[in-house]
Formats: C-alpha cells, structure tokens, sequence
C-alpha cells in the first residue's frame, strides 16, 4: 500500500466537505476560511510512542488521545473546534493498527465536530503531531494572563484519576482489567472539554486546561496573570473510583501533580461563580471551588488538616 492507498483508505474519510472548508486534503495545502470577526486559534502537540503513551496503547486510543490533548488546549481558550491536520511517521503501514487509530481518531472527531484538512505521512519511529485549529470571537480568547485577585479557581470534573490509572499500570497491573476501567478510560480517552470553554468564555477571567498537573499548570496562569493563589487540598473534587481505589497517602500527589487530567481549570470573579455553575451544569459538567486568586506570587496549598503543604514532597518535578 502506498502513502497516497494509505491516505485515501484511513484519512480521507475524516475529511469531507465541511464548513469553512474551501480545498481540503489532497492538494499542496488546505484552503480555510473562518468567518468574518473572528480569530484563528491554533495548536499543536506530538505523541511519540513509548514516551507520551505505553507502546501496547491500543491503536483506537491512541488516535482518540492524540486529537483530545489537542482539543484540549481549544477547549482552554474557549475556542469552538473546527479542523485539524495530521503528521504521521510510522515504522511500518500495518492495515490492523492504521484502522484503529483511524477509527479512534473519527470518533473523537466526529463528536467534536472537526474535520481533517491535511497532514504529511512519512516512515519512522511511531511519532503522531496533530495541529488542531478553532475560531473565536476577535478578542475574546480566554487566556492565562487574566487572572484577579479575589476570583475564585474552579476546575471541572473530577483530578486524579489518570494518574492514578498510571501509577497501578506502572505497578504492573492492568488497570483495564480489574475494577478500575473507569480510571484507565481517563488516561487513555480524555474528554475535552469544548462545550465548557466555549460556554465560559465571556465569564472567566483566565483558563489553562489541566495536562501536566494542577499545580504545574496553575503555576503557568499564577505567572502570567502576576498574582498568587491558595488552593484547598480537601476540596479537590474526586471520582468515586478514585475515592476508593487511591492510596491515601498518594491523594496529594495523584490530584495536584499527576499529568492527563484534561480538565479545565479557570479563575472566575465571585459574582459570576452561580452563573458559571449554572452553565456548566447545563452542560452536565461539575465546577468547583478549590481555592482562591490572591495578590502576590506563587501557589500555597493547604492540606487535610488544615496545614500547609509542601509541594516538593509529592514528588512534583517540572518535566517528569
Ligand atoms: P506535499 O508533497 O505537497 O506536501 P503530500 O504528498 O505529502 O503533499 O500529501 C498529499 C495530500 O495528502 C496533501 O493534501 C496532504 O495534506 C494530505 N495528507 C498527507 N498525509 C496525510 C495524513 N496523514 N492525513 C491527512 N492528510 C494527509
Ligand atoms: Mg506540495
């Protein structure tokens, strides 16, 4: 089978006409055309095997996760998903494998509405970048510099479970197979959350999307907004998988640094918090509370009991 056999077969059909879709794949670049007032919002992120995924990763979870942590970031800035493009290096054109990475990757796609409009296909080492475009009203991105103090720090869903997930693959169990598939669906099929950003936009004065872990990724919107932050251990929302599989000596750690949550977290004044709740609830997604924007620099965090917690000893490292 050839690069271009390979191309029709698997990626053109999650291409299509669609809208503000002038030429897709099959010429030397794709012709978009967002509508007039808004601006482009694009990102990109790389997969490589072995490192941001186990190499016996099923095939249909690694197409879904390398468009997720993509729509991820849109989600973050509260842009609407509309296309993305696809540059893949493979050892080898393995009709099994291609198949369920395609098939991973249309799910996710077509539940996000975005389409592919192009990409490059080369032989190599298991290597996937995906660049995801959005639109967004001009002006009204949310992004990590906003930040007040006196806002409240919400994230949504529940922080943890990926890692946790992790952390018992890692231990040499099968997550999948016991009584945590919840958890492994968490590290494996993230869940962007487009509907979130989008419905926030407007309403939070600063987002980040959760990918390296709260206190990493907070830490990012604490710099750029200039202020400091308190953050309630005890608050932190968790899911009843977690609560009951989770070392309690590893909860700290699991919420507030482990990576792949790919939830929202976004800084919101006080008098919008109800109406916030209220549209994230209308989305069937839980906001909450976990602490507060303060002036000055840098995250505190105070445990359980009510104590500060030293945020070196979760064994929290800027690249793990
Ligand atoms: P060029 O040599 O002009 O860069 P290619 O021969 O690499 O073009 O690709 C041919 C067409 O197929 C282009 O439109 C390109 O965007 C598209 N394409 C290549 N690889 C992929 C892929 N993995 N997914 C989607 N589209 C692809
Ligand atoms: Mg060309």
């Amino acid at each position: 089978m050839d690069e271009f056999e390979l191309i029709r077969r698997y990626f053109a059909p999650l291409s299509g006409p669609a809208e503000g879709v002038m030429l897709g794949i099959g010429d030397d670049c794709a012709l978009l055309a967002p509508p007039p007032g808004y601006e482009l919002a694009i990102t990109s992120d790389t997969l490589i095997s072995g490192r941001h995924f186990p190499e016996e990763t099923a095939p249909f979870d690694i197409g879904w996760k390398a468009l997720a942590v993509n729509l991820s970031d849109l989600a973050a800035m509260g842009a609407k998903a509309r296309w993305f493009t696809l540059a893949l290096a493979l050892p080898e054109a393995n009709e099994s494998w291609l198949a369920g990475f395609s098939g991973g990757l249309k799910k996710l796609a077509d539940e996000s509405g975005v389409h592919l409009v192009g990409g490059d296909t080369t032989r190599g080492p298991l290597t996937i970048t995906i660049t995801a475009l959005g639109i967004v009203p001009a002006g009204g991105a949310l992004r990590r510099s906003g930040a007040q103090a006196g806002d409240r720090i919400c994230v949504s869903g529940t922080l943890g479970d990926a890692a946790l997930a992790l952390d018992r693959w890692r231990a040499g169990g099968d997550p999948g197979a016991d009584d945590a598939p919840s958890l492994r669906a968490r590290l494996d099929r993230p869940t962007p959350r487009l509907a979130l950003g989008e419905a926030l936009r407007g309403i939070a004065h600063a987002a980040i999307d959760l990918s390296d872990g709260l206190a990493a990724d907070l830490a990012h919107v604490l710099e750029a907004s200039g202020v400091g932050a308190q953050v309630y251990a005890a608050r932190l929302p968790a899911s009843t998988a977690f609560d009951r599989l989770a070392p309690a000596a590893d909860r700290a750690r699991l919420q507030l640094a482990g990576g792949d949550d790919y939830e929202l977290c976004l800084c919101i004044a006080p008098s919008q918090l109800s109406e916030a709740r209220r549209r994230a609830a209308a989305l069937g997604c839980a906001l909450t509370d976990i602490g507060e924007i303060e002036a000055g620099s840098g995250l505190g965090v105070v445990d359980t009991h009510g104590a500060p917690l030293a945020l070196s000893e979760l064994g929290y490292r800027h690249f793990p």
